[in-house]
């Protein structure tokens, strides 16, 4: 008897959707070492250049002096140390909510809320291009699960009219993670008010870019906790280090201490890991000129690419994503970028729509407009040696 896992893979590579790791021997950072070889990245999700911080660094270190390396146990049984309560504390007043709850990682945190929140008699509402976290997390739920248009408040709206589920969940990214366009959130929260729904929003990549100190879309857009129950941020990201939290009233924190299964059955972060993002909190709150100079960046790579003739998608935060369609000329570009020293990664089905293949860009606060400039450059040979077609023949996403 066979399994037949060849087949399985021979038809992903004959789609043009296999994919491979690239071994990184270096700190995350705009060049980067991969199997030896120096390039210049524009790939990471890094984007305040914190992941490499020194501050960051030798607070991990003092920490490993209080707490050791391993958390231990989970934050139930004796996992939950002074720099874990400590962190929860400081991120509760960083969002401005009653209490905030640590996770191990983002996907985690999200199969834990939904699943605690939702049963068999409500319903979740997620927008299409939602992280696949959440989508896994809605089907995980057993609630009756519907996909609305991407950021289409009419369309569900209509939905939600339809519904006579007991409790109903909106939920949606902040910051769309393979698009970079921004969710209208004060209007998802105007249309759950209205319905007696709940709004969940995953703000993974908003957090630290947008908002004056880098609270997110809830800071940028002041949703309070009322508005906007449920507010999940990831630490892996702009904080630079790893785990996730779920930041909002004391009832919904207690609810997820007692039912949250992937806040249960887990060990608890490595503390150090949590006095390092206390330091990047800090870092994050007060260093406006990392999200000043990531809005030069930005402005300085669209105007570029405008004068190249490249259509990117209408962004206007440090995901650029360059929509190529086809998925094997998607990976041609990212191959031919990267011999020249460029490494930007090809996001192929099933992460975004079929037909919607495209080169994620990312900046980070430690990128020069120097760099910039040599992304261009490379991007006028490649793009000119393989053509993309139009945007509006592929885009299936929005
Ligand atoms: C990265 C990401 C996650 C997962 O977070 P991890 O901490 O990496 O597990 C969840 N949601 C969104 C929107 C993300 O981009």
């Amino acid at each position: 008897m066979s399994f037949n896992l060849e087949q399985d893979l021979e038809a992903r590579y004959e789609a043009g959707l296999y994919r491979r790791r690239k071994t990184l021997d270096s700190p995350q950072g705009p060049e980067v070492i991969i199997n030896g070889q120096h390039y210049l990245a524009f790939c990471s999700n890094d984007y305040l250049g914190l992941a490499n911080h020194p501050e960051v660094i030798a607070s991990f270190r003092r920490a490993t002096d209080s707490y050791g390396l391993g958390g231990g146990a989970s934050h139930l049984v004796v996992g939950h140390s002074r720099a874990h309560h400590q962190l929860e504390e400081e991120l509760a007043a960083f969002t401005g909510r009653e209490r905030a709850l640590l996770f191990s990682n983002g996907y985690m945190a999200n199969l834990g809320v939904i699943s605690a929140l939702l049963g068999k008699q409500d319903a979740v509402f997620q927008d299409r291009l939602n992280h696949a976290s959440l989508l896994d997390a809605g089907q995980l739920s057993g609630a009756r699960f519907q996909r609305y248009l991407h950021n289409d408040v009419d369309n569900l709206e209509a939905r939600l009219q339809k519904t006579s589920a007991r409790r109903k969940l909106i939920v949606t990214d902040g910051v769309f993670s393979m698009d970079g366009d921004v969710a209208p959130v004060q209007a998802l929260s105007d249309l759950a008010a209205q319905h007696q729904a709940w709004l969940m929003v995953d703000d993974a990549h908003g957090f630290g870019f947008l908002g004056a100190t880098g609270g997110g879309v809830a800071e940028a857009y002041g949703l309070s906790q009322k508005q906007l129950p449920v507010l999940v941020g990831t630490l892996g990201k702009a904080f630079g280090t790893s785990g996730a939290f779920v930041a909002g009233s004391d009832v919904l924190i207690e609810t997820l201490i007692q039912f949250a299964r992937t806040y249960i059955y887990t060990t608890s972060m490595p503390p150090a890991v949590a006095s390092a993002t206390r330091t990047s909190l800090l870092l994050l709150q007060e260093q406006h000129w990392r999200r000043e100079h990531l809005q030069n960046l930005i402005q300085y790579f669209r105007q570029g690419c405008e004068q190249l003739g490249l259509q990117l998608m209408p962004s206007q935060t440090p995901i650029q994503p360059l929509l190529v369609g086809c998925e094997k000329r998607a990976v041609k570009m990212s191959q031919l970028l990267s011999e020249r020293g460029i490494m930007v990664t090809a996001i192929r089905p099933p992460t975004v729509p079929k037909g919607s293949s495209r080169l994620r860009i990312t900046f980070s606060a430690a990128h020069k407009l120097s760099h910039v400039d040599r992304l261009l450059d490379a991007l006028k040979v490649v793009a000119d040696s393989v053509e993309i077609e139009r945007v509006t023949d592929t885009a299936s996403g929005f």
